[in-house]
């Protein structure tokens, strides 16, 4: 099933979501089945379970767009372990949609998460999985990229967003 994106202004964003301690059951396994499907009707790379209303700690990612089955990855309950070197890039949000700002990432990033049946792994990224690493895990402790630009950009962007509100255009 196709989960709508929860959108920017929604208090489940900006929470810590829950570490997740049941594996391996259905109801997991047809969630992140529904979580990729929800990324790819949005057209993302990423998406974390906060963003579809689940203040839970688990994103899925495929920076293939769906092309490439070994891009799929699932993490559950991940910690960015190790950035090294710094890249600059537009990046944006499904949960913010219409805007996209320079953000300064790491070049190449490693996580560790647990799979679905609760198996730890970890996995070095670079460039677009980097920052997807990154923008995914940040998801789930309340973090969202507009934390990263400046508080300039920052209260634009956030002033649009609420005559958008008002004008029913942001919901
Ligand atoms: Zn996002």
């Amino acid at each position: 099933m196709i989960y709508p994106i929860v959108k920017f202004g929604d208090p489940v964003l900006e929470h810590e979501a829950e570490t997740v301690t049941e594996f391996d059951t259905p109801e997991l396994r047809k969630f992140l089945e529904d979580m990729f499907e929800s990324m790819y009707a949005a057209k993302g790379v990423g998406l974390a379970a906060p963003q579809i209303g689940f203040g839970k700690k688990i994103a899925v990612i495929d920076v293939s767009n769906g092309q490439n089955p070994d891009d799929k990855l699932v993490l559950i309950n991940p910690t960015i372990v190790r950035v090294e070197g710094r890249q600059t890039g537009e990046e944006g949000c499904l949960s913010i949609p219409g805007f996209r700002e320079q953000v300064r990432r790491g070049k190449r990033v490693t996580v560790r998460a647990q799979d679905a049946k609760g198996e730890s792994w970890e996995k070095t990224g670079e460039d677009l999985l980097a920052r997807a690493f990154e923008h995914e895990t940040e998801h789930l402790y309340g973090r969202l990229y507009i934390l990263r630009i400046s508080a300039l950009k920052r209260e634009l962007m956030k002033r649009k967003i609420v005559k958008m509100q008002r004008a029913g255009e942001w919901d």
